[in-house]
């Protein structure tokens, strides 16, 4: 029977251990931290779970137009409801701890062995996993994996303290709500963080050294999350970098590289992540990395080592929890000989769960733009939609890209309310290369948001 050993317990690693199970291998799971990884335990389960707080007090603050009078009180109904963020918080936590149990369980049904340790490579196609009372346990394997995750990065003139200066994976040890915080990073986790306790009706200043939020995103898509933000009461410092986060007392304050400061009670680091590739024996076992440590793989994760694979944010290819999973259940399909397609990132969605949230697949504007490949485009806001009309929701905006010629739909963009789901039928149209005027002919229900994205397709059709 063959040997699956696999470090980190994260969803490429989780995900990797299924199909292993799944193939007749004997897997085991080294994990330090409790199965699900940061993606269950400090990042991904954790902040949209917050989210769903955020979301609906959005609702709730912008109900007025729709007829709902919050009757004792007078005013913005925003500011008449709060949050009890130690409640949110304990929530958070515990929703966490139970989905990290039933990944466990599942693992244990499948007959998967978890091992709680640190795990190395060592010589011999062996791991040797260092367990909690110090002591040692040497694993052999035919197959390697290696998905130790990522952490955020910190700077030395930034260091977190757990308290007023947090790291992502920090915050939800906050059990009163602060009086005004300062987020420091305007990519995916520092933009979501800042939509979110915004809509939690904490003043939110948001930093960021780029000219705009969400720089790796569709442009016309940050362009309208950031007038919203900024409508809704956010401080936007574009072109802001910061050089040092310093706390005095209750008060934190953020030095820009250009000597302006911004003060607040708390602050939060999105600075990015760095890989946790230290320390595992990478270079002995001839695993090569790149300049940040992330370690190399082509598209069926293989390293450059024979036998040892790699999945995740380890591998910095997209960090996503579902590219993890897809990268670790490739890497088994491949080990274990079962059919496999390489990993083509052109088929990934995505989302930003800001509010408005932001959902992309396949090809970008950006791309098309950078003449990279030729596509039109077509972009509908969402305005004019009945549903949408129906529900208050005027921003946001459906955007498909097209090649010219064949018609097939070749990536798009959602913003509005819900995206994340919104995407699938032009998720589906990506990974199936279906042409605009099929995506236009499936029926979508009246009234629905899901409409645009037919009516985009409709507008694209040629004769
Ligand atoms: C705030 C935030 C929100 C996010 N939201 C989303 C989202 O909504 N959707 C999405 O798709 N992605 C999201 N992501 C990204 C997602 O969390 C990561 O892409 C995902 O966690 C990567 O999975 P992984 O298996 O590579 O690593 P991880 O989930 O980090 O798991 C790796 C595990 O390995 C353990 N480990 C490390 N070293 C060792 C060792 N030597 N021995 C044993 N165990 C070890 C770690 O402790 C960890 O438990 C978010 C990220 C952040 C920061």
């Amino acid at each position: 029977m063959d040997r699956v050993v696999i470090i980190g317990g994260g969803p490429g690693g989780y995900e990797a251990a299924h199909v292993a199970a799944q193939l007749g291998a004997e897997v085991t799971v080294v994990d330090t931290d409790g199965v699900g990884g940061s993606a269950v335990l400090t990042d991904c389960v954790p902040s949209k779970t917050l989210i769903a707080t955020a979301e609906l007090m959005t609702e709730v603050s912008e109900s007025a137009e729709l007829g709902i009078d919050f009757a004792d009180h007078e005013g913005d109904a925003a500011t008449t409801i709060k949050v009890d963020l130690g409640k949110v918080n304990a929530r958070v936590k515990q929703l966490a701890a139970d989905q990290s149990s039933d990944i466990a369980a599942r693992l244990d049904r499948d007959g998967v062995r978890v091992v709680r340790g640190r795990g190395r490579l060592a010589a011999g196609m062996t791991v040797v996993a260092t367990l909690p009372d110090g002591s040692e346990e040497t694993l052999e394997a035919d197959a390697i994996l290696v998905a130790t995750g990522a952490a955020p990065r910190t700077l030395e003139s930034a260091q977190p303290d757990g308290e007023r200066i947090l790291t992502w994976e920090q915050v939800y040890d906050l059990d009163e709500v602060p009086d005004k915080l300062i987020v420091v990073g305007s990519g995916v986790t520092g933009a979501e963080f800042a939509s979110a306790y915004l809509a939690l009706g904490i003043p939110v200043t948001l930093v960021s050294s780029r000219d705009r939020v969400l720089p790796g995103e569709d442009a016309d898509a940050s362009a309208v999350l950031e007038e919203v933000a900024t409508r809704r009461g956010m401080e936007v410092l574009s072109q802001s970098r910061m050089q040092s986060v310093t706390r005095e007392g209750d008060t934190v304050t953020v030095t820009l590289t250009d000597g302006r400061t911004v003060t607040g009670s708390h602050c939060i680091l999105a600075l990015g992540s760095v890989p946790n590739t230290a320390d595992l024996g990478l270079e002995d076992a001839g695993v090569a990395t790149d300049d940040a440590g992330f370690i190399t793989v082509d598209r069926v994760s293989r390293t450059s080592a024979r036998g040892v694979y790699a999945a995740g944010d380890c591998t910095g290819i997209l960090m996503l929890a579902s590219v993890a999973a897809m990268q670790g259940r490739i890497a088994m399909w491949h080990f274990l000989g079962d059919a496999v397609s390489p990993l083509d990132l052109k088929k990934v969605s995505s989302n930003v769960f800001t509010s408005p949230e932001i959902a992309t697949v396949g090809w970008s504007q950006k791309a098309v733009e950078e003449g990279e490949i030729r596509a039109e485009v077509v972009t509908l806001p969402l305005a004019g939609n009945a549903r949408a009309k129906m529900q208050g929701v005027r921003d946001g905006f459906v955007k498909l890209f097209i090649r010219p010629g064949t018609g097939i739909i070749v990536g798009g963009v959602v913003v509005g309310p819900r995206a994340s789901e919104l995407i699938h039928p032009v998720s589906i149209a990506v990974a199936e290369s279906l042409t605009a005027d099929q995506l236009a002919q499936a029926f979508t229900v009246y009234p629905s948001m899901s409409g645009s994205i037919a009516e985009a397709a409709r507008r694209l059709h040629r004769v």
